[in-house]
């Protein structure tokens, strides 16, 4: 899908974000960028996200660039329209792009359901819970179907059960939605239960430094599987490596 070839980024400030960054994304990839706080992360996703621009190197599409609703992107805060219901907020992307309300609710209301907020969808924000706004803001990234979906931190604001529900969940809307995921985050365990692609990263200036492939396999008990442990175990390894 996406090739980034040797990219650099130097912030205005002198600060250098990344430097020779590559990463190969593949359709259906699940890629969990990992790393401490500053390594770069957010930078690199926000690159793949056409937010930024390189300072060297390139990004190189497969099909050529992505068209509007081709990448959905969520933010470590659910930025939803405090003022608008649940199904109004999964409903903007739509209607930036020019859809009639009318014949863009029936995919709204898919795409609530499919997040698990079926009876949900007049809610406004302030009504729904951290986990259940984070949903929101899941749906409407989903909502243009998009082939990539770039998410950057966004469970660490939530609670730890919460937490894993919502990486649970994620899995399934990844399996039914099958686009491409990369997930942004510092906490191994995240990225141990999510990612098929683990990709770490060091700092100053950012780099990727390895990665590991994982072929756990879910299911009610994951978090209890040996094969989960010893995951958890390589990664936190390799990081360490990496960071040395
Ligand atoms: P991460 O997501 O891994 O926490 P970031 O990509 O946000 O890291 O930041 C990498 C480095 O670049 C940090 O040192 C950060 O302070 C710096 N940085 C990020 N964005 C900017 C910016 N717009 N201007 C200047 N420095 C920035």
């Amino acid at each position: 899908m996406l090739t980034v070839s040797h990219v650099g980024r130097r912030f205005p400030s002198g600060t250098e974000a990344l430097r020779d960054a590559n990463l190969h994304l593949r359709e259906h990839d699940f890629i969990a960028l990992l790393g401490p706080s500053g390594c770069g992360k957010s930078t690199l996703l926000r690159l793949i996200a056409g937010l930024d621009q390189p300072d060297s190197g390139e990004l190189i599409w497969e099909n050529g660039p992505p068209a509007a609703g081709d990448i959905g992107f969520v933010f470590q805060d659910a930025t939803l329209l405090p003022w608008a219901t649940a199904e109004d907020n999964v409903f903007l992307p739509l209607r930036l792009r020019g859809v009639a309300r009318d014949r863009g609710m029936p995919d709204v209301h898919a795409v609530l359901h499919r997040v698990g907020l079926k009876g949900f969808e007049r809610a406004r924000p302030r009504q729904l819970s951290g986990g259940m706004r984070m949903r929101v803001s899941i749906a409407r990234a989903l909502v243009t179907r998009p082939r990539l979906l770039l998410m950057d931190e966004p469970f660490a604001a939530l609670d730890e059960f919460t937490r894993h529900k919502l990486q649970a969940d994620l899995l399934d809307v990844w399996r039914q939605a099958g686009c491409t995921v990369v997930f942004v985050t510092h906490s191994i365990y995240e990225a141990a239960y999510l990612a098929r692609r683990i990709v770490m990263m060091t700092p100053r200036p950012g780099r990727i430094d390895r990665e590991i492939t994982s072929t756990l396999a879910h299911g009610p008990e994951t978090r209890l599987d040996p094969a989960y442990a010893s995951l958890v175990a390589a990664v936190a390894v390799g990081m360490e490596k990496a960071l040395r």
